[in-house]
Parts: structure tokens; C-alpha cells; sequence
């Protein structure tokens, strides 16, 4: 269950992926998708894929829980920029901050949120640190 409609999906290529939206007018990309673009107002607007690598940008870890928030502490939060000139506000797997670095390359990945009473899980989308890179 995703944690809402239409801000991510799995690709054909098991690669997760946000959802934006693209201008036909301007070509500027967004996130999350709206009806008319945030630039230009334009509504020639079409579902796009956004690059699941980016930077790191701003982060913090969470250790007490936020209200209404009932899955796992602590967690990381903080802001990617994206290769499309996005900023995309986030959580981040890694909760300690000290082990972040600023520019440190991203990627996305699926991970479980919370479960329901019924044995659902919701999903949610959160940035790791690439393995490999500085
Ligand atoms: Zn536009």
C-alpha cells in the first residue's frame, strides 16, 4: 500500500522512481505532480519519471516521533537535489547525521513505513547513501 497515490512507482526495471510532471509549455520538470505547472501555469502537463540518484543537500535525524507518525525511530530526514534541478523533501534511511556529508550522492529505494491493524504495510519512499560513491 502506497503511502499515498501516484508520488512513486517500481519501473520495468525494478528501479523505484518519484513521480513528477513535465510542462509541455516550458519544459520545466516538478515534484510532486500537479495539474498545472508551478512555473509557468501551463496545463500541458505529462507524468514523467525523475532520476532516482541525486545529491545530498540538507538532512537531520529524527528521534522523537512526529504526531500522528507511528513507525519506526529514529529516522533521517533531509533534502536531495535531483540531476532535474528538483529539491525533493524526503526521508532518509540513514538516522545519523554525523554519517552524512553534503553533496553525497543518494539513491532511492522502497521502504516500509508502518503496519495497519490488518497486516498492511505502507509503503514509503526514502534516499540511501550510494553504495560505492563519496
Ligand atoms: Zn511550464
Amino acid at each position: 500500500v502506497p503511502v499515498a497515490e501516484g508520488l512513486f512507482r517500481v519501473g520495468d526495471d525494478d528501479q523505484a522512481h518519484l513521480v513528477g510532471g513535465r510542462c509541455g509549455t516550458c519544459d520545466r520538470p516538478h515534484f510532486p505532480r500537479g495539474v498545472v505547472c508551478p512555473w509557468c501555469s501551463s496545463g500541458e502537463v505529462s507524468e514523467v519519471a525523475l532520476s532516482s540518484e541525486g545529491t545530498l543537500w540538507g538532512w537531520t535525524g529524527v528521534n522523537a516521533s512526529p504526531p500522528g507518525y507511528s513507525g519506526e525511530t529514529p529516522f533521517g530526514f533531509g533534502v536531495v537535489e535531483l540531476p532535474e534541478g528538483i529539491r525533493v523533501v524526503t526521508r532518509l534511511s540513514e538516522a545519523d547525521p554525523s554519517r552524512l556529508a553534503f553533496g553525497q550522492r543518494m539513491c532511492m529505494e522502497i521502504v516500509p513505513l508502518v503496519d495497519d491493524d490488518e497486516g498492511h504495510t505502507t509503503m514509503t519512499w526514502a534516499f540511501v547513501p550510494t553504495p560505492g560513491a563519496g
